[in-house]
């Protein structure tokens, strides 16, 4: 027999949340259940056609790329913060990684710093501090104050041991939350983490998705700490053509080469194909712009109506203001619930899953508090490319009623519906 020991730093690490609910819908699913997925966020909408044109003709380019990413992709993404995010960057900052977590996990592997997290966040970054051997600190956030973190609260946490490097890695629009920050409030976090010169990882992935098309990074804030991370995965559909891109202030230079240096001696770079056709993607087009106006438009009115329907089950949550997801807090529930013997998030989740076919995940998968009877659902069940072309379809100003979202995205007001009918049950 081999002898096996297993890293402390990897040992009982779980597969990561969002895929395991994944792979076990998919399993329920194999064995002829009828389960509507909101577990995993992946977008619902095709790749936009140009985007894919220009893969296939791409296709056979072979030779490996530099580290940092190919030069003209990079131009284009430095040309995309500018008119997507509002900061200004340069090529020569950007580094192309496979997907933006993994860029995110090698910005923890090359500083010997403390990971801050405001709590909730997206399920990966404890993980990967905890396999990279970074010490983690969460800062609470409330759902009163709309998951939020506050600036005082950071500011008192960094008090405590001022010289100390940090990372605050700040996600909006949030993914569990749906939330984003305002202008207001990003500028009065940028002071905070300057005083204290903490360093900002800004995971902006969902920034194209803001509903209103708003979106604006902490960066114009504070260019010289923060790290914007970003990618094909949300805004372009192509979670699997896995091509992630971070840019850092040139304050970061020597953070951007470990991350560079890591990179050669692990990935090399990103797949050719992916990389060319991602310029096509970056430089946009009246095409891509017309797309992201209708994916926001279906995600802003889809959210709105799940919205509506879980608020008559009593149930607590936001209006939508990015991205796919909505945080649901359970707790004016908590007595009905108990009364049915259920008193935690993943009561509920494991519930919905086996009861009405409902796959989501509790709050405790977010660095929510164990237990907490919360729930993340990613309102993504729906058959994006039909609903896009219905969408484009109709007048500009013309409302997505009810109607319409029924007909297009069917399965996510269904699983909505049984959702309520479950919380509000026996
Ligand atoms: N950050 C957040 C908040 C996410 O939700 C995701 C994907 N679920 C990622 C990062 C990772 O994206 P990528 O595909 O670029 O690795």
């Amino acid at each position: 027999m081999p002898t096996i020991h297993l890293r402390k730093s990897i040992d009982g690490v779980p597969e990561s949340a969002t895929l395991a609910i994944n792979e076990k819908s998919a399993e329920l699913i194999a064995q002829g259940r009828d389960i509507i997925r909101f577990g995993l966020g992946q977008s619902p909408f095709p790749v936009p056609p140009t985007v894919v044109d220009s893969l296939r003709h791409h296709a056979a380019e072979k030779d490996y790329l530099p580290v940092q990413g190919l030069a003209p992709l990079r131009d284009s993404v430095a040309a995309w913060h500018e008119r997507h995010s509002g900061f200004s960057t340069t090529a020569a900052d950007i580094v192309v990684g496979p997907g933006s977590k993994e860029l995110l996990y090698q910005v923890q592997l090359a500083l010997d710093a403390e990971l801050v997290l405001p709590s909730p966040c997206w399920v990966s970054y404890a993980p990967q501090a905890r396999i990279a051997r970074s010490p983690v600190a969460i800062l609470e956030t409330t759902w009163e104050d709309r998951w939020r973190l506050d600036p005082d609260r950071l500011a008192h946490h960094c008090a405590k041991d001022p010289g100390r490097c940090r990372i605050l890695l700040l996600n909006y629009p949030c993914n569990p939350t749906g939330l984003t920050y305002t202008p207001a409030e990003l500028a009065a976090l940028a002071a905070v983490a300057a005083e204290h010169g903490v360093i900002i990882a800004a995971d902006e992935i969902y920034g194209p998705l803001q509903h209103a098309g708003h979106h604006r990074s902490i960066a114009g804030w504070y260019p010289e700490g923060t790290i914007v991370t970003g990618g094909l995965s949300k805004w372009c559909g192509a979670g699997g053509w896995r091509l992630g891109t971070a840019t850092f202030p040139s304050e970061l230079k020597e953070v951007r080469k470990a991350v560079q240096a890591v990179a050669s001696e692990t990935f090399t770079s990103v797949s050719a194909p992916i990389q060319y056709a991602a310029i096509t993607a970056f430089d946009g087009s009246e095409a891509i712009d017309n797309y992201l106006v209708h994916c926001r438009r279906l995600l802003t009115a889809l959210g709105a109506n799940c919205v509506e329907t879980l608020r008559t089950s009593g149930v607590g949550v936001h209006d939508p203001e990015g991205g796919f997801y909505l945080l649901l807090d359970l707790r004016p529930l908590a007595e009905p619930l108990a009364a049915r013997g259920i008193t935690t998030g993943a009561q509920v989740a494991e519930g919905l899953l086996e009861e009405p076919g409902v796959a989501l995940l509790p709050g405790e998968d977010f660095n929510r508090p164990a237990g907490e009877l919360s729930l993340r659902m990613a309102y993504v069940a729906f058959d994006g490319a039909a609903a896009l072309a219905a969408c484009e379809s109709l007048p500009a100003d013309a409302p997505l009623d009810t109607a319409f979202l029924e007909r297009t995205c069917g399965p996510t007001l269904d699983g909505v519906q049984r959702i309520r009918d479950w919380l509000t049950g026996p």
